[in-house]
């Protein structure tokens, strides 16, 4: 199924498409071929000033903050049914815009967790009377405020991380989509006025760093959830400090898949390559380095290599396609820039390595396999964000894969093999990250997500994904109320 070229005139503030502020545009360009697949405004701080200020009114003034969690809750089904219908045409734009391979477009929309919250509303203590040590209090989780919602490009499902938490706490939002993939959230504002929900409860403007950053320093703005890279990161928490904001970051990783000395490979490479090569590689959560004991690295190599030297590269709208496109030229530059940095250190190059042959438009770079490296390295240790597996060798048994493990600043996700579940999970306990696997590499949204390190700070997914949104009120009570 294919739908049209989208030129889309405006943003999604208080409740309608409004004018742009500039008559600049930014054009959106499919990363397999560079076709153009849509344009929108290019935005300035004023849309941004004006989306601000209709969320911080539609906080202060409006019914969304102050309508029952059940109510809220009902509009969050809607939602996600209005959403579900759009399917097609919301996983056909995500491949149009980043390249994810069309079968992820359709399991990447996030639109699960809208129906998590909602399925789960009587399950939060929105207001409890406690007993204190001095008397009986009210214990309320109040929404936090406004929320500035900061997303990258590489997955729908990344506002959808964040957005139907802050819904269902009853905050109020200004989304801010990268300007790579701006045009799925069109789709996103139809459906919010389909269902109802009150103008100025989702504002959204998608636009570039600069843009973000005047989201970020607006005092009218409570509170920050991001993801993206650790410097941006680092840079929002520094901005952040002055008014005390509140804050929570999803940022990079660079994961291990840990194969203890009995792993069983014939479940576990399969697993680890498609967890590496996730996307494109351009997931924070992809399994980028393999540690693997040094008894079985010759034949862990050559299998990977040989697995990933098969992988189906190419068209990311063929069903059969397992890695496409990365995003642009500059990141395609950038990670054959790694791989360069990793034969300089000594890495071998065992599979990949170059761009795709025969694909001279588009922005292509060969999933690659990296052996004999050690995690000291840079490309042990940084962020690729592409399909870049880097295989090391560990002596001394499950403490030193462990050690090894976690000699890293991040700390995000991760998978631990062995013919035998209890060692592999006594080991996952000692991995300093926010989710690990035992034998798999699994993603549930109904458990919470996050990083330990500067992998982030705060939790999304399950309950715990409310609390980020939330503010506790305690309304200490006189005797008789
Ligand atoms: P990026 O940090 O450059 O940009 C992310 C978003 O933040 C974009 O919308 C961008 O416009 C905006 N932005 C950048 N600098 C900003 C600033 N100073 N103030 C306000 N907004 C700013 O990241 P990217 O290259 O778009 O995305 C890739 C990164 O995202 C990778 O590091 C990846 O690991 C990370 N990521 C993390 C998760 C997670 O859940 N932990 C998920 C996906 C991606």
């Amino acid at each position: 199924m294919t739908f049209d070229r989208r030129d889309v005139d405006g943003f999604f503030i208080d409740g309608a498409l409004r004018p742009p502020s500039s008559t600049e545009r930014v054009e959106v360009v499919h990363p397999a071929n560079e076709e153009i697949v849509g344009s929108v405004p290019r935005s300035t701080a004023a849309d941004m000033a004006a989306a601000i200020n209709a969320a911080r009114r539609a906080f202060d003034e409006g019914p969304w903050p102050r309508t029952p969690p059940a109510e809220r809750a009902e509009i969050l089904t809607a939602i996600a049914d209005g959403l579900d219908k759009r399917i097609d045409e919301l996983a056909w734009l995500s491949t149009a815009q980043n390249g994810m391979p069309i079968t992820l477009s359709r399991q990447s929309q996030g639109i699960e967790l809208l129906r998590f919250y909602a399925d789960h509303v009587d399950e939060v203590a929105w207001e409890q009377r406690r007993q204190g040590l001095a008397g009986t209090g009210l214990v309320r989780r109040t929404p936090v405020g406004v929320a500035g919602l900061i997303v990258p490009w590489n997955a729908p499902s990344l506002l959808m991380n964040k957005l139907p938490a802050a819904l269902m706490a009853g905050c109020t939002t200004v989304v801010k989509p990268s300007p790579e993939t701006p045009l799925d959230t069109y789709v996103l504002a139809e459906v919010l006025q389909d269902v109802g929900l009150p103008p100025g409860v989702v504002n959204i403007v998608a636009g570039d760093a600069e843009v973000g950053q005047y989201l970020v320093d607006a005092p009218a703005v409570d509170k920050i959830s991001f993801t993206g890279s650790t410097q941006a990161g680092r840079t929002i928490m520094a901005r952040m400090a002055g008014r005390i904001g509140r804050l929570s970051l999803e940022l990079g990783g660079k994961s291990a898949s840990i194969l203890l000395d009995d792993a069983p490979l014939d479940v576990a490479l399969p697993a680890t390559m498609a967890g590496s090569c996730l996307n494109n590689g351009q997931a924070c959560i992809a399994l980028s380095r393999v540690l693997v004991p040094r008894s079985r690295y010759p034949e862990v190599v050559d299998a990977l290599a040989a697995m990933v030297a098969a992988l189906p590269v190419g068209d990311p709208f063929e069903e059969s396609t397992f890695v496409g496109p990365v995003i642009n030229a500059k990141q395609r530059d950038r990670v054959l820039s790694y791989v360069e940095i990793g034969r300089s250190e000594g890495a071998r190059v065992v599979a990949g390595g170059g761009t795709v042959p025969g694909r001279d438009k588009g922005f292509w770079v060969q999933p690659t396999v990296l052996a004999d490296v050690h995690n000291e390295m840079r490309v042990a240790q940084e962020e690729i964000f592409a399909a870049v597996i880097s295989v090391i060798p560990y002596d001394g048994g499950d403490d030193a894969a462990v050690a090894m493990a976690n000699d890293s600043s991040y700390g995000l996700s991760g998978a631990v093999w062995s013919a035998d579940p209890h060692r592999a999970l006594e080991v996952a306990r000692r991995i300093r990250t926010g989710t690990i696997t035992v034998n798999g590499f699994t993603y549930d949204i109904g458990l919470p997500f996050g990083g330990f390190k500067q992998s982030g700070i705060g939790r999304e997914w399950g309950l715990e994904g409310l609390e980020g949104y939330v503010e506790y009120q305690t309304i200490n009570l006189p005797a008789g109320l």
